[in-house]
């Protein structure tokens, strides 16, 4: 009979989990912590909800549709105010809007005359990419120098606080490479799929941001409740995996007929296993502080008037970026407060991440000052470190990858899911559990 031992409570095991409960497998999680969650998790602290992990959800997505009308969740999306479209970047000191229309696009002092025409030439350009093409490289081949400084630079910075240099093309964004095979061009592509939506007859989806009424934690517990805490073992590190003489996975005295691994990498390559699992050194995760910090309305000149700022790494700035969370969503903050979430460190300088608080602050601090108009202490300070915050994709995970798909071939029964294996955003390691979850049922 089958019977699954699921390693971890994150997303990625919760939804691999809910996947087999609608199949009624039978399965135990097993969570090292008290809570389930993982890098999701929501506070309330100071008359503020804080997302000490991640902020946001991006729609329309149909893996996560599915699963928020599955839960019952639809009445608690809370969607992003409308100026949470406007995202500010950093360019000689200042923090400039990123333009979202031609028109603006053509007016825009982020970029030179010089970019704005070389941008526009991205369609003549005939070159293709090849293995190990670094994400940087791909930038500059299709876009030129100052979109990948001014641009790709940041963002990256912002989804993996991750370096543009490091990161395979392939692996951290495939459908950039998608679509420079298909249509030689992504801004023919971006043309072809437009077009393709607008023939089809079918309304076009808005592109929203949100999170639930009481924060991201929701979307975890509303897992854990429909799942049933009985299948759920909390404070439960698991260290060893052993396989049984009669072909099971024993884990903590108990027999599965199947093993899933959802553990960040780090923590995988610690547990004792009849399978080799040292290859997973070679996932990085740099670490990253996010610093929620509250002020009063009137201590920043800047109107916030937007989802955050990002900075390039050639401004040379101490901090990454903010966001700026009482502006994206209601009920943030206090009323005539504001709240701003600050990251600090990633691939660029993760030892920053890692700084006393009397180092890290004063720091901080001078960045809002100058780019926000930052007067004075803030109200409450809440800090979290992300010792090992999100797997970059370099050119080693690739081999990760297949050595993964390798060790599942020739070990019956074990799988592998997680925001190391099928992309790093919370939809991709729901994807990534429930793809697994479908593998177990179809066996
Ligand atoms: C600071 C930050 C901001 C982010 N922002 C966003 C965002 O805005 N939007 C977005 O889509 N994504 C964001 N992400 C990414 C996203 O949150 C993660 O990729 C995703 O939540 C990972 O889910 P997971 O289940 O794969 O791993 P995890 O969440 O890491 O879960 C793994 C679980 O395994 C448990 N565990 C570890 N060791 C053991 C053991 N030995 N035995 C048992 N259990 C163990 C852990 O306690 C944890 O609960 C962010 C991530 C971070 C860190």
């Amino acid at each position: 009979m089958k019977r699954v031992a699921i390693i971890g409570g994150g997303i990625s095991g919760l939804s691999a989990a809910w996947e087999l409960k609608k199949k009624q497998i039978p399965f135990i999680i097993f969570e090292a912590t008290e809570r389930c969650g993982g890098a999701i998790r929501t506070i309330h602290e100071a008359g503020c909800l804080i997302e000490a992990g991640p902020n946001s959800l991006n729609g329309p997505q149909p893996e996560l549709d599915r699963l928020i009308n599955e839960l019952d969740l639809e009445g608690d999306i809370c969607p992003a105010d409308s100026h949470a479209s406007n995202r500010f970047i950093v360019r000689d000191g200042k923090p400039i809007a990123l333009p979202r229309s031609f028109a603006e696009y053509i007016k825009t002092p982020l970029f030179s005359s010089a970019a704005k025409w070389r941008l526009l030439k991205e369609p003549f350009i005939r070159s293709a990419s090849f293995p190990g093409e670094t994400l940087a490289a791909f930038a500059e081949r299709r876009l030129g120098r100052e979109p990948l400084t001014y641009a790709l630079n940041p963002f990256v910075s912002g989804i993996y606080a991750g370096d543009p240099n490091r990161l395979s093309a392939a692996a951290a964004f495939p459908m950039l490479i998608e679509m420079e095979r298909e249509h030689g061009s992504l801004l023919k592509a971006l043309l072809h799929r437009s077009k393709k939506q607008r023939t089809s007859g079918n309304p076009r989806s808005p592109r929203t941001i949100y999170t639930f009424k009481e924060g991201m934690q929701m979307l975890p517990d509303r897992l854990v409740e429909k799942i049933g805490s009985d299948a759920i073992k909390t404070l439960h590190p698991i260290e060893v995996v052993e396989a049984s003489p009669s072909g099971e996975w024993n884990v903590a005295g108990d027999l599965f007929s199947d093993l899933l691994l959802t553990l960040p990498t780090h923590a995988q390559s610690k547990l004792a296993t009849p399978f080799d699992l040292t290859f997973l050194h070679a996932v990085r995760y740099p670490s990253v502080t996010s610093l929620s910090l509250l002020y009063d309305r009137n201590q920043l000149t800047h109107p916030l008037n937007g989802f955050g700022m990002l900075i390039p790494a050639c401004e040379d700035r101490f901090i990454l970026g903010v966001l700026f969370p009482s502006s994206i969503f209601a009920n943030r903050a206090p009323e005539n407060s504001v709240l701003l979430t600050v990251f600090i460190g990633g691939d660029r300088q993760p030892d920053r991440a890692l700084l006393p608080m009397d180092q890290l602050l004063p720091s901080v601090e001078k960045d809002l000052h100058e780019l926000l108009g930052l007067q004075g202490a803030p109200h409450h300070i809440s800090t979290h470190r992300w010792e090992d915050a999100i797997p970059q994709y370099t050119q080693e995970i690739e081999t990760v990858h297949e050595q993964i798909t390798t060790l599942e071939a020739t070990h019956s029964g074990l799988y592998f899911a997680g925001n190391y294996r099928d992309g790093i955003s919370i939809t991709n390691a729901i994807t990534s559990g429930r793809t697994v979850a479908e593998r177990i049922i179809d066996k």
